[in-house]
């Protein structure tokens, strides 16, 4: 088997890298070069350019507004986002809620949904996780009872990241509870987050940001047009949703971008009296990560470049105190904050052990 590429997809990598250089704005690509998290409006402003040229839903076929592309170009088009750095499209809008509609949605939804959800006009969040249901998912509690023609929603979601910035959530709910098996009582509902009844409280985590939301659905009308798929069907339609999840986590362009960066930092920092980077532990360790591409490793080496200037200064975020100082360069201390989101790459998308355990019953049959 050849594993190189072709002469197309080494074209294609060209044309991409030439777009991000001449329409990624600056101020997104220092930010995100400097480590910090893509704030809303950088996402959005990305998103939107990348849209423009028909390439936001990299992964969507041409009829519904992507390009058609084949795996390699849209490995590709993801290693280059990231190494460039620039903020990623929505996973929640591109890679979750839009194939899932192309696969399970009416004509009418596709038609309503789709085109906002790849100009990011409408932010998608993913209302899954519940108190006492996280991998064990097919225990989730939130009801939706049928009331003419809408569902009556209660109950409450965790971990919902960056509901707050939500105008839509795509939901599991369970409609019918007395089903023989968990699984075949669960459905697919849409819900706009302006309906009466939904409250979203925040959770900050580890790492001093606002990312992660608990949600609360009291006596929530949905219409009835807004379930995807057929009623008590919803697992399928998760299944589905989740194998797209899970396929974009790895983020080995984000890997890569980290590496150099630490290793431009290196440059700056000294260790006894010189450059680290001509510190032999250091480049060994460096070749190591070069050769895993690990996400969770590169940000933990960006945080140990900064050396004690990443102990993270949250005083900043606190605008009544920000008349501190800075204590070291803005990266270092994000570095920080980096480091301790990214210990949830391995729990988001389902945790590791659950992946795991998938693979050796389904892939390897054990
Ligand atoms: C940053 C972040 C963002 C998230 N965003 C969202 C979101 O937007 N929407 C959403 O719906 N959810 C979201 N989640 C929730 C995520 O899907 C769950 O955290 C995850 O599925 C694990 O569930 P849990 O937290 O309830 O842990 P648990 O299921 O309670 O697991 C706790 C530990 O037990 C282990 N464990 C559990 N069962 C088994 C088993 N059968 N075999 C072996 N080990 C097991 C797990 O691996 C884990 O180590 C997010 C989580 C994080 C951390």
């Amino acid at each position: 088997m050849d594993l190189r590429f072709t002469a197309d997809e080494l074209a294609f990598r060209e044309e991409f890298r030439a777009f991000i250089r001449d329409h990624l704005p600056d101020d997104i690509r220092e930010r995100m070069r400097l480590g910090y998290a893509p704030r809303k409006e950088d996402t959005v402003r990305w998103q939107r350019i990348l849209n423009e040229r028909g390439w936001a839903a990299f992964n969507w076929p041409k009829e519904y507004g992507g390009p058609g592309w084949t795996p390699v170009q849209r490995m590709i088009f993801l290693e280059e986002n990231q190494l460039a750095p620039a903020p990623e499209v929505s996973s929640f809008n591109i890679t979750m809620i839009g194939p899932v509609l192309i696969q399970f949605g009416t004509e009418e939804q596709k038609r309503r949904f789709l085109p906002r959800a790849a100009n990011i006009d409408d932010w998608w969040c993913q209302g899954f996780s519940e108190p006492g249901a996280g991998s064990d998912l097919a225990a989730l509690k939130t009801a939706a009872k049928r009331d003419g023609d809408h569902y009556v929603v209660n109950g409450q979601k965790i971990w919902t990241s960056t509901a707050h910035h939500a105008d839509w959530c795509f939901c599991l709910v369970r409609t019918d509870p007395a089903a023989k098996k968990r699984q075949e009582g669960i459905s697919f509902l849409l819900i706009d987050m302006t309906t009466p009844g939904i409250t979203v409280r925040p959770i900050v985590s580890i790492d001093g940001s606002h990312h992660l939301n608990e949600v609360f659905f009291d006596d929530v009308r949905v219409p009835a047009e807004n379930l995807v798929g057929e009623q008590n069907k919803g697992w399928d339609v998760a299944k589905y949703l989740l194998g797209h999840e899970r396929t974009g986590i790895a983020r080995l362009g984000k890997s890569k971008e980290r590496v150099k960066f630490a290793k431009q930092a290196a440059h700056e920092m000294r260790a006894n009296g010189k450059p680290l980077i001509d510190d032999p532990a250091f480049r060994l360790r460096v070749a190591q990560l070069e050769g895993t591409e690990l996400l969770q490793a590169t940000t933990e080496l960006a945080m140990d470049v900064g050396g004690p200037l990443s102990m993270p200064d949250w005083a900043q975020e606190l605008e009544a105190l920000s008349n501190e100082p800075e204590l070291g360069p803005a990266w270092a201390s994000e570095a920080t904050k980096s480091y301790l989101f990214l210990r949830a790459a391995s729990i988001y998308g389902g945790t590791n052990e659950i992946q795991k355990n998938i693979l050796t019953k389904a892939v390897l049959g054990l």
